[in-house]
């Protein structure tokens, strides 16, 4: 639907796709349709609960009935202005809702009303994290806000269709990229940090199973500085797994078919999860086929700074500001950061954790063991069983030499099974570091006594040896013993 129009964007060896003829750079931008987390209907005031029986959450305006007005709902107009504020863009003060005639089944008005010329937002950017560590920049064209339509049901009957005009006037609002990316992954990174960003400012939950956030895919391909290919667009993916798929199979058909001397034409495709390849839904449809106009029944939309700065007073702290305060602040790495501020909770609970140990720890134990353990049990983090207080308690016994890092991994097994406090499991079960150097020392005496052969080879120069030592002295003292005092005695006695 979206003009093309193509930024200067490096050209990364890594993004492009080698074909018979030479090197291919993948061009895609995405339009997003987040619904608005709302109560009622953008023009109605029917409520939109999920999963009501078919046709139970239909107001007379929403089922299109003659002589109904539309009236705006506020509530909605400020979570987009919420969201354009999130994504740092430009928020326009005066916008026009326009219809966008279509003939559908489910859609009784006969057009949609969306906003075309003038919309509520316009320019902004999203940073994508990438996994390596390193950012991108894509730019945001706009954010329109828009009704949905109702639905078709085909699986009902053996020869009628039904439809349900519950989601008939749901509150979307359609986010539309410039078409920045050059490869599927850095699509399926924007998804995950404009969802991330949603739901941070709890304007769209963001739930893609749900069908409250998905995307429409447009992508071209050229040879590495020729001129753009025609675009092809890829209708409601609902998974980020599905994003990748359908983009990096769309770019190869597109590529195949140009190298075998054909001509891509324009088309609107669906992807087939099954067959993992997408087919032609319509060919060739423009903003001009939709015939916009400005809706007579609704005035021009305006407002004031008072309302955008009133609504930029209660915006949280968002994932990019959080990532800069856990680098700068915090010392951890950008790949670190990235992980923990991609999703709220996480940040909330290490922001929790770092109140009572050290930020490196922190990190180290919530990413790599708590994460680990909670994934195998299929929980998130909000589920979990081991509280931020619980896991810097814990913490601090590894901090204070109470327990090795070797004994708190198995500490930790039990804090998730349990959901006990570190030390009363350390207690109970026996495991504090053995720090007493007296303790320590017959230990080793007694491994070096059993153990002539290795004593004899050590002495005469096979140094690697010290670790077998190291392993008997802590084999010996069930793991317990601490491991710096071990190193130092031995390395005495030996
Ligand atoms: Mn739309």
């Amino acid at each position: 639907m979206t003009e093309f129009v193509f930024n200067d964007i490096p050209v990364r060896e890594e993004n492009l796709i080698k074909g018979n003829t030479g090197k291919w750079e993948i061009m895609i931008g995405l339009e997003v349709h987040a619904q608005v987390n709302s109560n009622s209907k953008l023009f109605s005031g029917a409520p939109i609960a999920f999963g009501a029986e078919p046709n139970s959450q239909v107001s007379l305006v929403d089922a299109a009935m003659p002589g109904m007005l539309p009236v705006l709902n506020q509530y909605c107009v400020e979570q987009a202005i919420r969201t354009g504020l999130g994504l740092k863009a430009k928020i326009n003060k005066r916008s026009i809702f326009d219809r966008k005639n279509y003939f559908y089944a489910d859609l009784p008005q006969g057009y949609q009303i969306s906003q075309f010329k003038d919309p509520i937002v316009g320019t902004g950017t999203i940073i994508l994290d990438m996994k390596d560590g390193s950012t991108r920049s894509v730019g945001v064209e706009r954010i329109h806000l828009e009704q949905d339509a109702g639905k078709s049901m085909h699986d009902q009957s053996p020869d009628s269709t039904f439809i349900d005009l519950n989601r008939s006037g749901v509150a979307l609002m359609e986010i539309v990229s410039q078409p920045d990316m050059r490869s599927a992954e850095e699509a399926g990174e924007y998804m995950k940090k404009l969802r991330s960003i949603l739901r941070y400012l709890g304007t769209c939950d963001g739930d893609m199973e749900k069908g409250n956030l998905r995307c429409d895919a447009n992508i071209s391909v050229r040879k590495v500085g020729g001129e753009p290919g025609t675009r092809n667009e890829i209708k409601n993916l609902n998974s980020i797994r599905n994003i990748v798929h359908a983009i990096n199979h769309e770019a190869r058909r597109q590529i195949e078919e140009i190298e075998a001397g054909g001509v891509i034409e324009q088309a609107t495709r669906l992807f087939d999860v099954n067959s993992g390849e997408t087919r032609v839904m319509r060919t060739k449809e423009d903003a001009h086929d939709y015939r916009y106009f400005p809706d007579p029944d609704l005035y021009p939309l305006e407002f004031d700074d008072a309302l955008i700065e009133k609504i930029r007073s209660t915006l949280p702290e968002l994932p990019d500001e959080k990532k800069q305060r856990y680098m700068d602040g915090a010392g951890l790495s950008a790949y670190d950061a990235g992980v923990l501020v991609a999703d709220q909770a996480s940040a909330d609970f290490f922001d929790e954790l770092v109140k009572n140990s050290d930020p490196k720890l922190a990190v180290t134990w919530l990413t790599a063991e708590l994460f680990g353990r909670l994934n195998k049990i299929d929980k998130n983090i909000s589920e979990s069983p081991v509280t931020a207080i619980q896991l810097s308690g814990l913490i601090k016994l590894i901090s204070d030499n109470t327990i090795s890092g070797k004994i708190a991994k198995t500490v930790l097994d039990e804090m998730v099974e349990t959901g006990k406090d570190a030390d009363v499991i350390v207690e109970e079960k026996g495991l504090k570091q053995v720090t007493d150097t007296g303790a320590i020392e017959s230990i080793i005496d007694a491994v070096i006594a059993n153990n002539p052969n290795q004593v004899e080879q050590y002495k005469s120069g096979k140094e690697a040896l010290f670790g077998f030592f190291v392993g008997q002295v802590m084999k010996e003292s069930r793991g317990k013993a601490n491991p710096k005092i071990v190193n130092e005695i031995l390395k005495k006695k030996l």
